[in-house]
């Protein structure tokens, strides 16, 4: 029974300490609202000038929200809490590993220390700007040194058993380990090499689609992402929103007011279509948490990597499958109208197109994990001292050349492309090719070849089944033990490697039959 007053999180913490911790926290939660909205607004609405005031603000809320973290009172519950976990429920075992974990990483990483990363990173982005736009990496070196440095700084205080990169990449997704990420990339990029031969030798799935050079009107594309999200039934005006900005992105502010948005281009519809279905997937996953756990330490996705599962589930198993072709052609003719005349087999051909390419943000679902591993094999390299700075451009140029077979012409096409190591991210990139493979773990668990949910385009069937499973547990469960509980196993390849054999090399034969949803 409910009673009055009780905050929801009364039914799953029932733990009276437990209870007055997460009391205490709500001002870490509130700032943190506070802190996404803001950042929300200076990506969407913000004049440009207001960065000044904002990056000042935002700076103040994270330092006070680190001193919460690094408090001694928390600390203390904390370690009275870890004694008797047995007593304790899944919910309550969840909270505790959580806090515990942002709390020791919060105290491993001295104020200055973060502060010092704070001005130089704001630094690097600025100059990183500039350096891609000339194309020259010596611009941007010294700043990349320094934060190199800086990371493996940070590494060896928050300490790892194996590896110095093991620390950073435990910072984006608990628990993910150098080793785990070698294991699948061991099996991933041989079987994407043979994929991506026998794409070339077939030829069904195009290099390029004439479809891709036409222009749409972008008041018309604004319909059609309303009509897309609302076949996807985003809950659009009650507990969503959709903007636009310079790059799309997926932010909430708890379980009740979930954004996201789109970027027109101007051209080729696919690339607004299919970055709006993948900041959906972020949403939902955000929308479908179990409401109880709003406004506690346990609400938000658990890692980036299970984060990116979901948008990936939705952008390229749902939304680049067969049967979604349908409702794209009926969306497009009703809004864009550039798919009048254009079959059903032409659509999904011009929205499966693969094309071993420089940029990583352009790439397929094939080709997209060897960008991947090649960052990956690089930062590895930096952080363990194996590589240094100066040599990262030719170091780059060659493995694309060796994993893609093209060269990038210049550093603004090569080293300089990706945003996320003047922002100090090293160690994310791997999180990208984990959600690859979580979701298609995903497709493996709904039947593989024979999912009858997607045969059917069954989207609310497939919602309910993923909140049960995944969104329904916010952060109660590590990442690696959610994954298991939900999906059988442990990330491996095998189920990535299975989808992209199956779609690239087998689909084709039957292609006609799955086109039209039997319904
Ligand atoms: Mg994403």
């Amino acid at each position: 029974m409910k009673e009055k007053g009780r905050p929801p999180y009364y039914e799953v913490i029932r733990d009276p300490l437990l209870r007055y911790m997460v009391r205490r926290l709500r001002l870490l939660w509130a700032l943190e609202h506070a802190a996404n909205l803001m950042s929300w607004d200076l990506e969407t609405h913000m004049p440009r000038e207001g960065i000044r005031d904002r990056s000042a603000a935002l700076e103040e809320i994270t330092a006070l929200m680190h001193s919460i973290a690094t408090s001694s009172w928390l600390r203390e519950m904390i370690e009275a809490a870890q004694e008797r976990l047995e007593e304790l429920n899944d919910y309550e075992k969840g909270l505790v590993r959580v806090v515990a974990r942002e709390v020791r990483i919060a105290t491993a990483l001295p104020e200055e220390l973060v502060r010092r990363e704070a001005k130089i990173t704001a630094e690097a982005t600025k100059v990183w700007e500039v350096a891609r736009k000339r194309s020259d990496f010596n611009m941007f070196k010294p700043y990349l040194e320094q934060i190199v440095e800086i990371q493996r700084e940070k590494a060896e205080r928050l300490g790892y058993e194996d590896h110095p990169y093991d620390a950073l990449l435990d910072l984006y997704e608990e628990g993910l380990r150098t080793r785990h990420v070698e294991e699948i990339f061991s099996k991933l990029v041989p079987a994407t090499k043979k994929v991506l031969d026998e794409v070339r030798r077939r030829g069904f799935y195009p290099e390029r689609h004439m479809l891709e050079d036409k222009e749409y009107d972008v008041d018309k594309a604004r319909e059609m992402v309303r009509r897309l999200l609302g076949l996807l039934r985003f809950p659009l005006g009650e507990r969503g929103r959709v903007d636009e900005s310079a790059h799309p992105f997926t932010i909430d502010m708890g379980v009740y007011d979930v954004r996201i948005t789109v970027r027109y281009e101007g051209r080729d519809f696919k690339r607004f279509v299919y970055s709006a279905v993948h900041e959906f997937g972020h949403a939902l996953y955000e929308l479908q948490q179990d409401p109880r756990l709003d406004q506690t330490p346990l609400v938000g996705g658990v890692s980036l990597g299970v984060h990116e599962s979901q948008s990936r589930f939705w952008e390229n198993i749902v939304g680049r499958g067969p049967w979604f072709m349908p409702e794209l052609k009926r969306l497009a003719d009703e809004t864009i109208g550039l798919t009048r005349g254009v079959d059903l087999l032409e659509l999904y051909r011009y929205v499966n197109t693969v094309r071993p390419d420089v940029i990583r943000v352009d790439a397929d679902e094939v080709t997209y994990n060897l960008h991947i591993y090649l960052r990956f094999t690089l930062e590895k390299k930096l952080i363990e001292g194996s590589l240094r700075v100066d040599e990262l451009p030719e170091a780059w140029n060659s493995l694309m050349e060796e994993l893609l077979g093209v060269r990038p012409r210049n550093d603004a096409e090569g080293v300089l492309q990706d945003i996320h190591w003047s922002h100090g991210s090293i160690g994310y990139f791997p999180t990208y090719t984990l959600g690859n493979v979580i979701a298609a773990m995903i497709w493996r668990s709904l039947g593989g070849p024979d999912a009858e949910m997607l045969h059917r385009l069954d989207i609310p069937g497939l919602q309910e089944w993923l909140r049960e499973k995944i969104h329904i547990w916010g952060k109660t469960y590590p990442p690696r033990t959610l994954v298991e509980k939900a999906l059988g196993a442990p990330p491996t390849a095998d189920a990535l490697v299975e989808y992209l054999e199956w779609k690239y090399t087998r689909l084709p034969d039957k292609v006609e039959e799955l086109l039209n949803p039997q319904r």
